[in-house]
């Protein structure tokens, strides 16, 4: 299962792997957009990693309503919104128990991109973080499908996401800044779709 206590240490991480990777992610936003990305997502995690220090936590769904507030008032910027809406929707797709099954993440994950999408607008092949979470939730739900645990449901979910945004490179901004370059844009990783990919990451990585 997937505990309140795993989910808080799963965001520890994130935080750790955010700011491990800050530049590479400011380097892949300095490409084709303004720079940023990197610092925006480590100002954000490192500010969820104090939030969450601050309290107890009784469930799942209160830390990502925690976090999501958190990346709201911290991050800025078109991912700010955009992580901020996802982990809302994903907190309120799932139960309010401590304990998540595997449909839980997977229903998280597809809520997560519904955020996504009814705040951005993009679609996949927009070259956005929406093409790291498509074939994300796409194989936790075939994880589900072939009787996986959570843990087994965030592995597949992470190399999808991986993949995604590796494929991200010779894609055509349609969103966003990059999408001010236009062909230019080509030839390049997406940070969001590299960000994303690796909070899919931390959350599947192994807990202590
Ligand atoms: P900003 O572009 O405001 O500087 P960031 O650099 O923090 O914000 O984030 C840029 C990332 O946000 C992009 O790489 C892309 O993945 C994502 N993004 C931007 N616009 C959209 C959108 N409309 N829909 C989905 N993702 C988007
Ligand atoms: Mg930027
Ligand atoms: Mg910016």
């Amino acid at each position: 299962g997937c505990g309140v206590d795993e989910v808080v240490a799963a965001f520890h991480r994130v935080a750790e792997v955010i700011t491990a990777h800050r530049d590479e992610l400011v380097d892949l936003d300095r490409a084709i957009g303004d720079g940023d990305h990197g610092e925006n997502l480590t100002r954000g995690f490192t500010a969820v990693r104090a939030s969450l220090d601050e309290g107890e936590h009784g469930s799942p769904a209160e830390v990502l309503k925690l976090v999501a507030s958190t990346l709201i008032s911290t991050v800025g910027g078109a991912a700010g919104p955009l992580y901020g809406t996802a982990l809302l929707r994903a907190a309120k797709a799932v139960p309010d128990r401590v304990e998540l099954g595997p449909e839980d993440v997977a229903a998280a994950l597809a809520a997560a991109l519904e955020g996504v999408v009814a705040r951005g607008r993009a679609e996949a092949g927009d070259k956005t973080m929406v093409d790291a979470l498509v074939p994300a939730v796409a194989a936790a739900e075939r994880a589900v499908g072939d009787g996986g645990d959570t843990r087994a449901v965030l592995a597949a979910a992470s190399a999808a996401a991986e993949t995604g945004a590796r494929e991200t490179a010779p894609l055509v901004a349609r969103k966003g800044r990059a999408s001010y370059l236009g062909e230019r844009s080509a030839g390049h990783l997406d940070p969001g779709a590299r960000s994303t990919a690796l909070v899919l990451g931390a959350f599947a990585s192994p807990g202590p």
